[in-house]
């Protein structure tokens, strides 16, 4: 794809060091402004619309957010591909999905993607592909998707859409792409991002090593479970998937993965347990209610 080259060219030309510090000063400069202007009119009527998380945050929360978006959708490169007109609303509904990944984080603002490209439908892509370079190509329909590691992250619209207002099925691709730049910027695809301790390290490959493991085994046992049995392609997948049902069906992953909704919670320093709750989720019934370890 023409893109990949562009974005490489983009990455190998390296400013002179005092470019970089004005850049960075600028940079820093825009983003305080973005967390101190309120939101647009009607890109919260996007938001509401297209967004059904959104209304479910606390006051904190959403000025977080609003902020965040406007950072993404300014810094980042938005190209509509195959026809697709890109618009302040596709834009903003794909920014601030992605920016509820990043509202506990510290100074998280998807620095390694520098561009979104947006397609009106799903493209062909029908394998999971490592290929030189670290770019991953997804095969699954519903969510089709691409994330790489010199900083592309390819969507789809109508899924774009579906994940953002269907807000409890435990599939959201926007999710799911941006959970794999976070993980590139730990060490590569492994399923690990960037955490702030050796103990946090620790812990997380305990617990993500053992999770993954089940997932293989319940699905290769025909159960039916909870987190995408996609999961089961890589340790990056797992995480991609566990990322979608933390954000997604919280209350279930706490009850029948505590550990991980526990591991996942520390990370990503919200609880989306606590948002299902105060929008009225209460006890769903759990989908496994067998024992299988
Ligand atoms: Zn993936």
């Amino acid at each position: 794809m023409g893109m990949a080259l562009k974005v490489r060219l983009e990455v190998a030309a390296k400013p002179a060091i005092e470019v970089c510090m004005v850049l960075s000063w600028l940079r820093r400069r825009r983003r305080r402004r973005c967390f101190e202007r309120p939101l647009s009119g009607p890109w919260r009527t996007f938001l509401l619309a297209n967004f059904a998380h959104y209304k479910w945050l606390t006051e904190v929360e959403r000025a977080r957010l609003d902020g965040l978006t406007q950072i993404l959708v300014a810094e980042k490169n938005w190209e509509g591909c195959n026809g697709l007109v890109m618009t302040d609303e596709v834009k903003v509904t794909i920014a601030a999905q992605a920016a509820l990944l990043a509202i506990g984080l510290h100074e998280e603002y998807f620095d390694s993607i520098l561009s979104v490209l947006v397609y009106p439908s799903g493209y062909v892509a029908r394998e999971t592909v490592q290929q030189p370079g670290g770019v991953v190509l997804e095969r699954e329909s519903p969510r089709l998707g691409e994330a790489s590691s010199v900083g592309a992250i390819v969507l789809s619209w109508p899924d774009v859409l579906e994940s953002g207002r269907i807000p409890d099925d435990g599939s959201n691709v926007v999710y799911h792409e941006f959970a794999h730049a976070l993980d590139l910027q730990g060490h590569g695809f492994d399923g690990a991002p960037l955490l702030e301790s050796r103990d946090q390290y620790q812990t997380w490959s305990e617990v993500m090593t053992a999770e993954y493991h089940r997932l293989i085994r319940r699905t290769r046992r025909g159960f039916d479970t909870l987190l995408d049995p996609y999961g089961t392609v890589s340790e990056a997948e797992f995480f991609a998937v566990a990322t979608e049902s933390f954000f997604e069906q919280p209350l279930d992953m706490q009850q029948e993965h505590p550990q991980l909704f526990e591991l996942f919670r520390n990370f990503f320093h919200q609880d989306p347990a606590e948002r299902f709750r105060r929008a009225g989720y209460g006890t769903q019934s759990a989908k496994n209610q067998d024992t299988i370890p």
